[in-house]
């Protein structure tokens, strides 16, 4: 006997009495101990960050994160899963200055850094408890127990390690180099940081500025095209170049125009003063219709002097110049009074908008810094490493963008600002406290990725993404376009950078251990131990070797996306420990992440991986699209459209919202979710299981079955047809879960059980309502028997909570020797042989008849229950019509129709035939009724009233009644000519035409315009 299984589920409920019994069994550390001697399936777990709540999107990949691995496992792998937590970084540091009510660095300087960086500690893990039991409850398998975390000592000195691998292949640098700068964190970002916070719709100045000519080239002064010469306008002051900027505080630090060597530039007349500019960019300017006099190529105006906006030397900035040669260091200028700057040609400079001249700030851009270098420019930075603006302008001591307003009217009291207007860009801001980003020249450790660009894109090619297209795409951009990593971060809580300067000499060391530390001659304020963080690694000194000063630590702290891109070998402490570890397991067969992590922790793992270890660090990954709510928002706290996880599993339950993961679409698609839809979910795919599973227990305890005592030879079609289906069903799961396609496989078997229930078990329901428990009878409970079982076996790394609850009935109720769990079980094998693809392909033509068949019935409104003569079909071929053919009884059943007919010819819709046509096929029913159809309609509703009547009065479905009528004469001929056939269906052992017993339930009913009365009661 099964466990008596209710239809009205509660899937929150199962769920947690499924967890307490995976918890007391250890199923999970069973699912992995069982395997230790198995080949080895590598998971890595991305690290989140516990110091917020998890959310959505981290179910999201949470799930994908743990199918695969379940998968594995069934089939066979010894698959570990240690859990890790991301703990360092910008995004714990701004948690813990928002909390304290800070601003800046200043002010955790003040408060100390060693209470800041305890504050950093703790607030790491204040989440921990609901990402445990949020992992818990979705059923993620995973080791909790023994995670990395990258605080750790031994974390650290792995990736210390690892730094200095990389710096004795001289990957490391230290470069004076413009870097995406934020602000208000006061450190640079990388750029895949930086491509993490674009925002399109910016809306800045974009403003039109003049700059007034000192001296044009010699040839171009005199020329007298137009009928005149530019000296004496010159001379006067009236001849500007008119540049283009959406960066207004950046204008001080102009040192130099870009123009385009082959562009025209024209000399334009307004009042009278002369713009010189693009002569493409006229009209764009608002200049069209004015009178060009001249025109010159832009090679012909290098070389031209003009004034400085602001001579930096009146507000008491420096003005500086790039040794030669040295990117790394300035010498600064001495004052000069009527300071002039030049007109350089670049190929950079637009025709696309501006004005086609570019102005030039080497402090403050790439491009910018690289045209200094290039064209020996100055050097002039009015912004400190805070964003303000420093000097003595009318506009110091503003944040940059503040200062925006200030600059500009100061322009245009003297003059010179042509016009000002807004316009809407992309611009970056910092991805984690949304300052605007300032691109800002300064000293920033590097490693130099793009030196090993070539083998990273090589590796690439042996990585398998899925959607495939991120690998070409997304990701071999990135990997094309590769820069050097900036990794050094001007901060306080991270992994300590683990490079030592002499304080006298210069001389740099980068120690790649503890124990190299240790060695050093004349250490001091190292003891073993020690937390490897901040402030205290800053204590730490020796002797240098080279002179016999200090060694100093340098102040800076990682990228935490070094930390995590570590993880490989940081998770086991190599190579310090488990050497051997490491080595069974690198690289990770299989990761999973949003799509963002290809700038993010895919990047990072690859980079590391390639430069420390010539190898590609994973071999498949799953890359998952972002959630949207359920009108394609984002989902955002302002909109208050955010979906808890909670309330979906507490209403719904995991596996309706893992179902709704996996196949509610491709998993690198962009998904929109909502609780309702989850609901739906588990109306539409879980609830139709349930009820075919229930169905199945319930009749099977009725008749006893007991599996595997006898398994009987299949005769019936519709048991060949299943169990086909079925082993067709674990090749393809077996297939696409192989081929990391969750989806495919997930709606595989979402059609396979809508099949299964909507034309197995609806067309099998006689038998195993029949008395008698013949051979066909334990034929259809086998079958079904098998295809539920099989089904919570591949279903287990989809569904794992109904699976299991689904095997331990079916399976361990019956089978002590069984496997523990459906976790612990193989993954179903397919019996090819048993595949017959000729009944499967009849079968669903059979289906596709029947439901045109219900459409022309419906059409033609006819009662269902009224037998009609028979149905037409126009098939496509003989071999079709054959098909059918052989599947005529369950069509003549499905349709309530007396005979099947067959038509070369396109059908006609009638009186006498309703007709409804798909693509090549067309099914009528014929509708013309005789004497008995009629008669055998009637009886038909009289066994549904019956049905009805045992449903309201309470009787189970296996209890036998004794059935009473009274009525008219058409009644009663009904009632004997259709005797068996309603005793049958009904369960009445006998029909009695009189007034009933007492004790009996009786209905009255209007059948077709005859009354008749009806009443059933129980026998024993
Ligand atoms: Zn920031
Ligand atoms: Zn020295």
């Amino acid at each position: 006997m099964f466990q008596p299984v209710n239809s009205k589920v509660s899937f929150p409920d199962l769920e947690k009495r499924i967890l307490g019994l995976w918890r007391d069994r250890k199923i999970f550390e069973k699912s992995i101990e069982a395997r230790a001697a198995s080949p080895r399936y590598i998971f890595y777990e991305g690290p989140p960050t516990a110091n917020g709540n998890p959310g959505i999107h981290h179910v999201l990949s949470r799930v994908f994160k743990d199918i695969i691995p379940r998968y594995k496992t069934m089939k066979g792998y010894c698959v570990p899963r240690k859990a890790g937590w991301d703990t360092h970084g910008l995004p714990v540091e701004l948690e813990v200055e928002k909390q304290l009510g800070f601003t800046g660095k200043a002010q955790i300087e003040e408060y100390g850094v060693a209470k800041f960086n305890a504050l950093c500690r703790e607030s790491v893990f204040k989440y921990l408890k609901q990402w445990d039991s949020l992992t818990e409850r979705i059923g993620f398998w995973l080791d909790i127990d023994h995670p990395y975390v990258t605080l750790d000592n031994t974390y650290i000195e792995s990736g210390w390690w690892a730094i200095s691998q990389l710096w004795n292949k001289e990957l490391i640098y230290q470069g004076y180099k413009v870097t995406p700068h934020c602000p208000r964190c006061g450190t640079s970002l990388s750029s895949h940081e930086v491509a993490l916070g674009y925002k399109d719709d910016t809306v800045d100045p974009s403003v039109y500025v003049k700059f007034k000519i000192h001296s044009l080239p010699e040839e171009v002064a005199a020329d007298k095209s137009g009928g005149f010469t530019l000296a004496d306008a010159v001379a006067r002051g009236k001849v500007y170049f008119l540049a283009w900027t959406t960066t207004p505080w950046t204008l001080p630090g102009n040192t130099a125009l870009a123009l385009a060597e082959d562009a025209d530039y024209a000399v334009v007349s307004l009042g009278d003063e002369y713009l010189i500019f693009a002569q493409a960019l006229i009209v764009q300017a608002g200049l069209g219709g004015q009178p060009v006099p001249k025109t010159f190529k832009g090679g012909r105006l290098a070389g031209s002097q003009y004034y400085p906006l602001f001579n930096p030397h009146e507000f008491g900035v420096e003005r500086k110049r790039a040794k030669e040669g040295q990117q790394g260091q300035f010498d600064v200028q001495e004052p000069v009074k009527d300071l002039t700057y030049k007109i350089i040609n670049a190929d950079f400079v637009s025709m696309e908008d501006g004005t086609g001249i570019v102005h030039i700030a080497p402090a403050f851009g790439e491009v910018d810094f690289q045209a200094g270098l290039e064209n020996n420019l100055d050097f002039v930075q009015q912004v400190d490493l805070a964003g303000n603006i420093t000097g003595s302008y009318a506009f110091s001591g503003k944040f940059v963008k503040d200062a925006d307003a200030d600059v500009l009217a100061d322009l245009d009291r003297r003059g010179l600002l042509y016009k000002t207007v807004k316009i809407t860009h992309t611009y970056p801001f910092c991805w984690r406290c949304d300052a605007p980003l300032v691109y800002y020249a300064k000293k920033t450790w590097y490693i130099r990725t793009s030196a090993r660009k070539d083998e990273m894109i090589a590796g690439n090619r042996q990585i398998n993404w899925y959607p495939e297209h991120i690998k070409e795409g997304r990701f071999g951009d990135w990997l094309n376009n590769n820069v050097d990593w900036a990794f050094s971060r001007e901060r306080y809580w991270g992994t300590p950078l683990i490079i030592w300067m002499c304080r006298k000499c210069g001389k740099y060391e980068c120690p790649g251990g503890l124990a190299e530390i240790k060695g050093k001659p004349g250490l001091q304020g190292y003891s073993d131990g020690m937390d490897l963080h901040r402030p205290y690694i800053d204590d730490v000194t020796y002797t240098c070797a080279a002179c016999g000063d200090t060694m100093v630590r340098q102040p800076e702290v990682i990228d935490c996306w070094f930390d995590s891109g570590a993880m490989p070998f940081a998770q086991w402490h190599y190579p310090f420990e488990n050497r051997e570890l490491f080595k069974n397991s690198f690289p990770a067969d299989y990761i999973s992440e949003a799509v963002d992590q290809t700038r993010g922790w895919f990047y990072s793992l690859h980079a590391l991986s390639t430069l420390i270890f010539d190898q590609p660090c994973f071999k498949n990954v799953i890359c998952l699209g972002h959630i949207l709510d359920a009108q394609g928002e984002k989902m955002s706290k302002t909109r208050g459209n955010v979906v808890d996880p909670w309330t979906v599993l507490d209403s719904s339950g995991a596996d309706a919202l893992r179902w709704y993961m996996f196949t509610s679409g491709p998993p690198g698609n962009v998904r929109r979710m909502s609780p309702d839809m989850v609901v739906e979910v588990m109306r539409n795919f879980l609830m139709t299981l349930w009820n075919t599973y229930s169905f199945f227990v319930i009749y099977a305890n009725i008749d006893n079955f007991a599996p595997g005592k006898k398994t009987p030879k299949i005769t019936s079609d519709l048991d060949r047809w299943l169990i086909s289906s079925l082993n067709q069903l674990i090749l393809d799961t077996d297939r696409q879960l192989g081929e990391y396609d969750p989806t495919g496989a997930g709606r595989k078997i979402e059609s396979f059980v809508n099949d299964l229930s909507n034309w197995y078990v609806r067309r099998s329901r006689r038998r195993f309502w029949k008395s008698q428990n013949d051979d066909d009878k334990l034929s259809a409970y086998h079958t079904l028997y098998q295809a539920l079982v099989t089904l919570s076996k591949l279903l287990a790394p989809f569904t794992p909570f109904i699976a299991e609850d689904i095997y331990q009935n079916l399976v361990r109720t019956v089978d002590k020797d069984a496997p523990e769990s459906v976790h612990l079980a193989p993954f179903p094998v397919a019996d090819e042989k048993a595949i017959d693809t000729d009944i499967i392909a009849g079968t669903e033509l059979a289906m596709k008849v029947c439901s045109m068949g219900r459409a022309a019935r419906s059409k033609s409104q006819v009662k269902v229950r009224q037998p009609l003569p028979a149905v037409v079909v126009k098939a496509r071929s003989s071999a079709e019509r054959d098909a059918l053919n052989n599947l005529c009884a369950q069509i003549l059943d499905e349709l309530n129709v007396k005979g099947i007919e067959f038509s070369s010819e396109d059908l006609q819709e009638s009186k006498a035939l309703s007709v409804s046509a798909e693509g090549d096929y067309q099914v009528g029913v014929v509708t013309e009724l005789t004497p008995e159809l009629v008669k055998e309609g009637l009886a038909r509703e009289i066994v549904r009233r019956l049905q009805t009547m045992r449903k309201t009065h309470g009787l189970e479905i296996a209890d036998h009644i004794r059935t009473y009528y009274e009525g008219g004469e058409q009644v009663q001929a009904v009632m004997k000519d259709f005797a068996e056939y309603i005793k049958q269906e009904t369960l009445s052992k006998e029909i009695l035409h009189k007034l009933a017993d007492p004790g009996a339930y009786t209905e009255k009913f209007k059948l077709s315009g005859l009354e008749i009365t009806l009443s059933i009661k129980k026998v024993d």
